[in-house]
């Protein structure tokens, strides 16, 4: 069996000669098992074309769908969080800190910046899961605060994308006071008459909940989106009760008067245009 054994020895295919498919070439659907190709995926704002099942996204991402010609201001981008209380837990906070950033690109949870969406100019805050679960600390905090001081300065509406485990643990007290610190700024937006919209995107929990995300003139979320403020888990165990089924989606939140409206996110910078429409003359 001549053919089916290799006469030359030591033959070497170079790296860049092998032929394999690209990685991250298609991409399967946690919800339904549907398997698209990325571009395609892409071309629908990350969601499936099967089941419609909204995929994580990050800020740059956000970025992209909602800035005419993905052109936007960043604001405060070399934000980077400092070591308030010297917290070690597997890892030192700072090393924790470093490791994130190297691993995500990102300096902290949240971006943010100033564009045009249909012509129209907002601030987008967005959050980022993949930095330290979406947590909220002081650099979070911060940059909220401060771009809606560049909205009550320039008189801009205000959208927020939340997407959070709630506060981070390793700044304690001082993510905490986060809560306090953007709601009040919430108050001059409102004083001011600048809109103040919340999209609350999969997952949205803890203090990100009980603070500026559920504050919106317009509070709106992404179908099948986590909205809740403890898990189910906890909750259950709190109660000693079975929760309903379809406990804390955006479906429920919404059927429970906590939502506006949910937004496919294929629509979302349309309907955020006709929105600002009804609501902002400038
Ligand atoms: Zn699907």
């Amino acid at each position: 069996m001549s053919w089916f054994t290799r006469k030359d020895k030591g033959i070497q295919t170079p790296t860049e000669a092998k032929r394999e498919a690209p990685d991250g070439l298609w991409y399967k659907c946690p919800d339904c098992g549907k398997i698209m190709h990325t571009r395609e995926h892409k071309l629908l704002a990350y969601t499936c074309s099967n089941c419609n099942y909204h995929e994580r996204i990050g800020s740059q991402e956000y970025f992209e769908l909602l800035f005419d010609d993905t052109l936007y201001t960043e604001l405060d981008a070399k934000m980077s969080s400092g070591d308030p209380l010297h917290f070690t837990d597997t890892k030192a906070y700072p090393d924790r800190i470093r490791a994130t950033e190297k691993k995500t690109g990102l300096k902290d949870a949240v971006r943010t910046g100033h564009g045009k969406v249909n012509g129209r100019d907002l601030v987008v805050a967005c959050m980022d899961f993949g930095f330290i679960g979406g947590s909220m600390g002081s650099v979070v905090g911060e940059k909220i605060a401060r771009a809606m001081d560049y909205s009550l300065a320039h008189r801009i509406p205000f959208l927020m994308i939340s997407k959070s485990g709630g506060a981070r643990m390793m700044e304690a007290g001082f993510s905490l006071m986060q809560m306090a610190k953007t709601s009040a700024k919430i108050a001059l937006l409102d004083k001011a008459g600048i809109p103040y919209i919340s999209l609350l995107t999969d997952p949205t929990t803890g203090g990100v909940t009980a603070s500026f995300a559920m504050l919106g003139d317009f509070n709106i979320s992404e179908p099948g989106a986590l909205i809740g403020f403890a898990g189910p888990r906890v909750i259950r165990e709190t109660i000693g009760k079975d929760l309903p089924k379809g406990f804390q989606s955006a479906e429920f939140v919404q059927e429970h008067g906590f939502l506006d409206f949910i937004v496919d996110r294929k629509e979302l910078k349309d309907r955020l245009a006709s929105l600002l429409d009804i609501i902002w003359k400038g």
